[in-house]
């Protein structure tokens, strides 16, 4: 891989050339929600540092350093990541066996690289490598990753180059997801670019839930049930199916935003060949064809479905969010 085989994020390339090549020792903070692509940049970044020949788009990919890199086998690069035994990294941990290793020279390549993430580091950790970030060995450079700066203490903040991971585009988003999920059809595809919030982990999350066929047929019972049913049936029946799915909570409310992606479309072309849910076809287009059933009221569903998507975010009452979005597509199509 090399920066160009990364897709979007075009400044950040260029400020990762920039210290290759110049052989900036130092921190780096790479800043970014879950599944931005932190670790993806650090990693490659790392590799290029290592590499004996890097050029403008990162490691030559040739060298003895990057083969060790791609084997897995440089001991020049080392990762901090969240324990398996609890839920931060030890202070003892920083203090005894990451300070130390900045200050041995690296053993193959010119550059020993420690990748870190904060969102695991406590305050106390933190205090522990502040040392080593505030006077660096030319040889080692720290990459930082947060999801939260929030939580990274000023004194570290101040000693690192913020790198912020900026939303993606909606096309990065597609071209991500046809790498990553290439059997994706293309309004899943769509539909999870629509809702990932620029973060491409999230897409491909969306992107694979939305192949689970046993639970779309459920979901789309559900679905087209929401119309006749009475508010009783809506407060018991359906919303206890939300509640028995709510691991898939994601997986259901795409579908649900495909489902109604389908009646859109049957609604606009009767005949349309491109739906989702081809098996309840004859279902969708009765309620396609309902007078009740129009543009406004379906945008006014899919506003409801992501105010849902939303709240699961933010962790809201889950039991409160599902049966607000259900009452809401009730209300449009009953
Ligand atoms: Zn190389």
């Amino acid at each position: 891989m090399a920066f160009s085989d990364l897709i979007g994020q075009n400044g950040i390339k260029k400020t990762l050339a920039a210290a290759v090549s110049e052989r900036q020792s130092g921190t780096f903070m790479f800043e970014g929600p879950l599944g931005s692509g932190r670790h993806t940049f650090a990693e490659e970044f790392a590799k290029a540092l290592m590499c004996d020949d890097p050029g403008e788009n990162g490691a030559c990919g040739k060298c003895n350093c990057c083969k060790y890199y791609d084997a897995g086998t440089t001991p020049d690069v080392v990762r901090v990541y969240k324990p398996s035994d609890s839920k931060n990294v030890k202070v003892s941990y920083i203090k005894e066996t990451i300070v130390p290793e900045a200050i041995l020279r690296p053993q193959f390549s010119k550059t020993k690289v420690f990748i870190i993430d904060c969102d695991y580091l406590g305050a106390e950790s933190q205090n522990a490598l502040l040392k080593s970030l505030e006077e660096p060995p030319r040889h080692v450079v720290f990459i930082l990753l947060s999801s939260n700066r929030d939580v990274v203490l000023d004194t570290v903040l101040s000693r690192a180059t913020e790198i912020k991971i900026e939303p993606y585009t909606k096309d990065e988003i597609l071209e991500i997801l046809k790498k990553n999920v290439p059997d994706c059809p293309e309004q899943t595809a769509l539909i999870a670019a629509d809702n990932c919030g620029g973060v491409p982990g999230k897409a491909i999350t969306i992107a694979k839930q939305g192949e689970d066929i046993d639970l779309k047929r459920k979901v789309a019972e559900m679905f087209l049930e929401i119309p006749e049913a009475s508010y009783c049936k809506i407060l018991n029946d359906i919303s206890d199916f939300m509640n028995d799915h709510k691991a898939d909570a994601v997986a259901v409310a795409t579908d649900i935003l495909l489902l109604i992606d389908d009646v859109m479309r049957l609604k606009g072309i009767p005949d349309c060949k491109k739906i989702t849910f081809t098996e309840q076809r004859l279902k969708l287009e009765k309620l396609a064809a309902s007078p009740k059933t129009d543009m406004v009221r379906l945008g006014k569903c899919v506003a409801a479905v992501k105010e849902f998507l939303r709240a699961l975010d933010v962790n809201a009452n889950y039991d409160a969010a599902s049966c607000a979005m259900l009452l809401k597509i009730h209300e449009e199509l009953k």
